[in-house]
């Protein structure tokens, strides 16, 4: 991967040096066939003893634009992954109970006990994403999430969270294929939304918002990702990649064998 991948902390994010269309080596989606398949296979094992050690969490923080990929992405990375292992939380327009909190407080209800992984599809980056386009706070109080971020991040890395962040990037005109996809593909018109189509007027100040948040978030404690997602097969590629990497980098172990296991007789 030639294209930079991870967003190295403290530098500021330019999301037209980024190519939603690179695939890399890869010249089609047979050539990454084989690897996506032998992540996803990787992942369940790695899972399995995730969960079998339960001493660390993994939480995946999956944001894109409307029809970027984010279901798409949970269902063909994740599938073979034990259910009970695993937990999505989708993240919505906030509710009155959760907008009479602060922020964060649905996303920490939401956070994986160790041993599990948490997957985020959106998250508390909406609270500097759509919050931020469509000035639902004042920017006084927006401008400060950031660092509140931060600091939320850190506290549960240092708690045993391990934290990976990805932007599924796709172009306005892969969107737009995709918004006609829905339209005229009745199982995929249930996914077609009129405001999708109102949310893309703002395009422009999504991607402003989006480098801002890629550019004073990405930390070395969670870190983001920029996915290029014009090529669904070549993001589901890159983001199994990275979350193999993430996971045999937390040297995980089945917890140790009982000691007098060769002496218990079962009747
Ligand atoms: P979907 O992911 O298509 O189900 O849409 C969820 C919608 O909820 C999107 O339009 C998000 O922008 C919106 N949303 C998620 N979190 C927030 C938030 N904190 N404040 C306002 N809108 C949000
Ligand atoms: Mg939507």
């Amino acid at each position: 991967m030639t294209q930079p991948i991870c967003v190295t902390p403290g530098t500021t994010v330019s999301l037209t040096d980024h190519d939603p269309g690179y695939t890399g080596d890869y010249e089609d989606k047979a050539a990454a066939k084989a690897d996506v398949k032998h992540n996803v296979k990787k992942l369940q094992e790695l899972q399995q003893v995730l969960w079998a050690e339960g001493k660390h969490a993994l939480l995946i923080v999956l944001q894109a634009m409307d029809a970027g990929g984010k279901d798409g992405t949970i269902k063909h990375v994740m599938h073979g992954v034990n259910p009970q292992g695993c937990r999505v939380t989708s993240f919505k327009v906030p509710s009155a109970l959760e907008l009479a909190h602060d922020y964060l407080w649905r996303i920490h209800q939401a956070t994986p006990q160790r041993g599990q992984i948490g997957i985020f599809n959106r998250s508390h980056y909406e609270d500097v994403l759509v919050v931020r386009v469509h000035e639902l706070v004042p920017a006084g109080i927006w401008q400060q999430r950031y660092e509140q971020i931060n600091h939320f991040e850190e506290l549960l890395a240092g708690e045993g969270t391990t934290i990976v962040k990805f932007f599924l990037h796709i172009s306005k005109k892969e969107q737009k294929k995709r918004f006609q996809e829905r339209l005229q593909d009745p199982k995929k018109n249930w996914k077609f939304s009129i405001k999708d189509v109102q949310e893309r007027d703002h395009w422009d100040a999504y991607m402003q918002a989006y480098e801002d948040a890629l550019s004073k978030c990405s930390t070395a404690w969670a870190p983001w990702h920029i996915v290029p997602a014009d090529h669904k097969w070549y993001r589901n590629l890159v983001v199994s990649q990275v979350l193999v990497e993430t996971l045999e980098g937390l040297d995980l172990h089945y917890p140790p064998p009982l000691p007098d296991a060769g002496q218990i007789t079962i009747a």
